[in-house]
């Protein structure tokens, strides 16, 4: 089979490997699409990162370099191993690609197994991935969807529990208003969990393009231009002068932080939800004068269940989100180079391992 490997900053290949067995208690997986992720383009440009140092292997995949990439992917599966007896072949499926130590409690009431000692992610550390054209995963990590969800939206479903489990550490509820700062992928599917839950969501955004793709999906009702209006200002019209209820950085950068401690209104609560390279210059007067309760958020804990209900009930439409569909051999030329050289104009690009549906 084929399957896209990260051998190095700058060096992905597409090789030809061997399936990968099923043992007991996996599942495989025929790979029908895998989204490109940002934290794919960073090990690219300045990785490793997520994936293993040069001579390395990570402490629970056991795998060194070269890994397969891909973590945000949907499919089909083709045959489960002994012991797995609540799936079945030709059924749909989408991972929750964790890699987690076999002693962390991972079972439905674990709030924190995604912060647990070298937790690491399959498509990045080992352990097949979504850019090969099957993958053998732990049922644990299977989550069967309904028929009635395209496969190419379920391949989203991954970066939506992100922006779900972000709106859960918020707290954010029906009738709150939400600002977003940011409307990369993250911040559009976080805006879609928002709307999905009653909430007025407010977006800032200096791309047109990405302001107009908001606005189009129907995840913000207002989509705001911090080059052009003063966004903190835009929020307290919309609450009476109050100020927004929650605040979502999705964006890393210190200008979008600073305009969401201005926007929120006392007692608000600011969510990090951006993966941040470098320090940040912080005025902490602010949060302390307004009491800002500043909270983190990484991946997801227990969220595909109730994720992959918002978007079999329809309450969710992931359509919008997909703007590129391509085949492996395309993913560095067109894919990565789009999403690195002109990444206004996509959200998310999905690759079919296999060309099929190309
Ligand atoms: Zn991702």
């Amino acid at each position: 089979m084929k399957a896209a490997r990260y051998y190095d900053r700058g060096d992905i290949r597409v090789d030809e490997l061997p399936e990968p067995e099923v043992l007991p208690g996996t599942v495989g997986i025929n790979v029908a699409w895998c989204g490109i992720c940002g934290t794919d383009l960073h090990e690219y440009l300045e990785g490793p990162i997520f994936a293993p140092g040069h001579g390395q292997t990570h402490p629970i995949s056991g795998e060194g370099l070269p890994v397969t990439l891909g973590h945000e992917f949907s499919g089909v599966v083709y045959a489960v191993g002994e012991g797995v007896e609540d799936l079945e072949v030709g059924q749909h499926v989408v991972v929750e690609p964790y890699i987690i130590r076999d002693d962390v409690d991972t079972g439905p009431d674990s709030r924190d197994y995604h912060l647990s000692p070298d937790m690491n992610f399959i498509g990045l550390a080992g352990r097949g991935g979504g850019l090969g054209e099957k993958v053998v995963v732990q049922r644990r990590w299977v989550h069967p969807i309904d028929n009635s969800v395209p496969l190419d939206q379920a391949a989203l479903i991954e970066p939506l529990s992100v922006g779900y489990h972000a709106v859960e550490r918020s707290g954010a509820k029906a009738g709150d208003v939400a600002l977003v700062g940011g409307a990369g992928p993250i911040g559009l599917l976080t805006a879609a969990v928002l709307k999905a839950q009653g909430v007025t969501v407010a977006i800032s955004e200096l791309s047109p393009l990405r302001r107009e793709k908001a606005l189009e999906a129907g995840v913000a009702d207002y989509a705001l231009d911090p080059s052009q209006v003063d966004v903190a200002e835009e929020v307290r019209k919309i609450t009476d002068g109050k100020g927004a209820d929650v605040a979502f950085e999705c964006s890393s950068v210190q200008a979008v932080l600073d305009t969401l401690m201005d926007a929120l209104r006392p007692t608000g609560v600011l969510v990090v939800v951006s993966i941040w390279g470098k320090r940040s210059d912080f005025d902490i007067h602010k949060l302390v004068m307004k009491e800002i309760d500043m909270r983190g958020t990484i991946a997801y804990v227990n969220s595909h269940p109730a994720t992959i209900e918002l978007v079999e009930s329809g309450k969710i439409d992931l359509s919008p989100f997909i703007t590129g569909k391509i085949g492996l051999e395309g993913l560095v030329d067109e894919g990565f180079d789009t999403l690195i050289n002109r990444n206004e104009t996509a959200v998310k690009i999905l690759v079919s391992p296999s060309g099929e549906g190309l």
